[in-house]
Formats: structure tokens, sequence, C-alpha cells
């Protein structure tokens, strides 16, 4: 019998191995019949994360069908949908469906929600084959349930934004929520962000200025990006570089910030940020795709004293954040839009 802590924790879904934590677990219990402190989510979509869609698409070779029968697969097996390659998940919006009399999270049936937590350790249960989905985009249209436990978070879908784009802002709203922690705390006046194009890396250079940063390096992998980010007004300087190299990172980015941000979605860009990091400065390593080793004896080798911070996708406050700079930001529009699918 589970203790009320560890249920909140979701170890009642754990099947194998038993007593880990759901994040950990080989696999989950996705069965859509809740307990007392449980909600089920009648599942629209979900958003695969930037990291674990890269790996699944590359080792298919781009191949749509054989990506959708992959991750059908892992659902299958694993009762939630984590890359066994990369770990890692993304999160899911729907309808919640029924509440258990005993949840704290205070959600309502009917609610239209995007889950905070990730897919990784959400129990899930695919009931339509993905049949609606070509296995080319991160978003995938899906039915079937989800369950969220007592320690999980949600975040009610604004009416104001489409759903595609509120998913794929709230995915990654981590990102702006910690940049801003971080340049608030140290008063980092420099911030570099490494794959300043895409959704968490144009996220996070709006979230530096506001927080008071002044002197943007967006760093992105080709001239296209580059056009486009000059074009949004985002950073005071756009570098191309191959974030995977070091010593181009360096060279691009120049004077060391205060602070670097890792946004891309590739592995092999810790040693190019701790590089690209001032003495006494911060890493954020948001990517899905980081090593922790590469990291930690990357900057030993380099004897780089810089603080190593793991993006935690959760900060108190961190989607309103990003809804609001989303909003209130045509730069970052300009750059999240034609990403998002359906938008
Ligand atoms: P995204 O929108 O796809 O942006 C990634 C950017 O990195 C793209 O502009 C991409 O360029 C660029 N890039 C890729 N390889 C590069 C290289 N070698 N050099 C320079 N730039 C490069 O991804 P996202 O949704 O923002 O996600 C970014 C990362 O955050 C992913 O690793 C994702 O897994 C992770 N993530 C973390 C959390 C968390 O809680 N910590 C939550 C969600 C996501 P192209 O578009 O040209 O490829």
């Amino acid at each position: 019998m589970r203790t009320a802590a560890e249920r909140a924790l979701g170890v009642h879904r754990v099947l194998d191995p038993p007593g880990v934590l759901p994040q950990a677990a080989q696999r989950l219990d996705a069965d859509p019949a809740i307990a007392l402190d449980e909600v089920r989510i009648a599942v629209e979509r979900l958003n695969l994360d930037a990291a674990s869609f890269r790996q699944l698409s590359e080792a298919h070779g781009g191949d749509g069908d054989a990506v959708r029968a992959a991750v059908l697969e892992i659902v299958r097996t694993r009762g939630k949908m984590q890359n066994p390659v990369t770990g890692s998940g993304g999160m899911l919006m729907g309808v919640v469906d029924a509440v258990g009399p005993e949840s704290p999270l205070g959600l309502v049936v009917d609610q239209r929600v995007a889950t905070l937590v990730s897919l990784s350790l959400t129990p899930l249960w695919i009931t339509d084959g993905l049949d609606r989905w070509d296995g080319r985009s991160e978003q995938v249209p899906a039915h079937g349930t989800a369950i969220l436990f007592a320690r999980s978070i949600a975040a009610v879908l604004p009416d104001d934004l489409p759903d595609a784009v509120a998913l794929a802002v709230l995915d990654v709203c981590g990102a702006p929520a910690l940049t801003a922690r971080v340049v608030e705390r140290t008063g980092a006046r420099s911030v570099a962000v490494l794959g300043a194009a895409g959704k968490s890396g144009c996220l996070s250079l709006a979230a530096a200025a506001a927080a008071g940063a002044q002197d943007l390096t967006g760093l992105v992998r080709n001239e296209s990006e580059a056009a486009a980010l000059r074009a949004a007004g985002l950073a005071d300087r756009v570098v191309v570089a191959d974030a995977t190299d070091p010593l181009a990172v360096a060279a691009a980015v120049g004077t060391p910030a205060d602070l670097t941000v890792v946004c891309v979605d590739v592995p092999g860009a810790e040693h190019g940020a701790v590089l690209a990091t001032a003495d006494g400065g911060t890493v954020v390593f948001f990517s899905m795709a980081t090593s922790f080793p590469a990291a930690a004896l990357g900057a030993e080798g380099m004897a780089a004293d810089v603080t190593m911070l793991v993006g935690n996708g959760y900060t108190p406050g961190h989607a309103a954040l990003a809804l609001d700079l989303y909003r209130s930001n045509p730069g970052v529009r300009a750059l999240v839009d034609p990403r998002v699918t359906g938008c």
C-alpha cells in the first residue's frame, strides 16, 4: 500500500521496476480508470519534445510512417511517451474528462488544459493509432487518455491563442522563466542564447531583455535563421555558427557572456556553451540533448569557473510568463508561428 505522498508522485502507477518514480520507470500502468486522487484527460494532441522528435525522425530517415509506428510502439510498451534514446517526452493537451474527489489540482470536468509535466512520466493510452498524424511534425493529433497525479501540474488553455501555439509555447515555458530568474538573481548583463531562432531560444532572449539584460547575442546555425532572428529584433547581435563546434561558438560569441542558455535540439553543445561563458558566469542547459558528463568534465577540463544549471522545466509562474512574452512580443510570434503546425 502506497502512502499519500508516494501516490501523489504516481509511484502506484509504476509497473516496472516497482518502487521507482514514474519518470525512471520502464513501464507505467496507463489504465484509464482513475483513483480518488487522480485526474483523467481526454487527449487531443501531443507535443513531442524537439530533441525526441529529431532523434526519431533521423533514426527513421524522415519516414513519417516509421516514426508514427515507433511512437505507437513506445506508448504501447511503456505506458508513456518517453523516447528511450533521449529519455525525454514532451507534453499534451486535452479536455478534463474525470476528476477524482481527492484530487488537489483544482481542475474541473470539461476544462481544456495542457499538462505541464513531461510525457516521460505521464500514463498515456492511445486509442486512434495516431491515424491523423503524418509522423513529420512535433505536434501529434491523438485520441486517448492521460492520467495526472496529485503532484502533477496543468495549465488551463488560454482562449485567445490557437491551441497549437499555446501547446508549443507551454512546452518550452521553463526556458524563459529560468533565464529571467538567473538574470534577476545574478545581475547578468550579457546573455548568449544557442539555438536562438527556435521556440525556447527566442522566448529566452525576450525573457532576458525583460529581466534587464542589455547585451543579447543570438547564435543560430545558418543565414536564413540569422535573417529571421534579425528581423525579429530580439538580439543585439546575431551570429552564425554550429553550436556543436566549440571553437566556432567561442569565436562567434566573442567576449564571453555572463549567461549562456543552450536551446538547441541536438547533442554536443556543452563545450561551446562553456567556452562562450565568462568566468563566474552561468550556463543554463535547457536542451534535452545535453550530456551531464560532457558538461561537467568539459568545464573541468577547461578550468572554467562557471555555474551550470540543468534546465528544470518547472519554475513557478513559468506558463503565464511564456504566454505573456508570446502575446506581447511580435518578434517572438514571428519566430514561433512558422514552427507550429496548424498555425
Ligand atoms: P526548436 O524550436 O526546434 O529550436 C531548436 C533550435 O536549435 C532550432 O533553431 C535549430 O535550428 C537550432 N539548432 C539545431 N542544431 C543546431 C546547431 N548545430 N547549431 C546551431 N543551432 C542549431 O526546439 P525547442 O522546442 O526550442 O527545444 C529546444 C530544446 O529544449 C530541445 O532539446 C528540447 O528537447 C528541450 N526542451 C527542454 C525542456 C525542459 O524542460 N528542460 C522542455 C521542452 C524542451 P533548425 O531549426 O535549423 O534545426
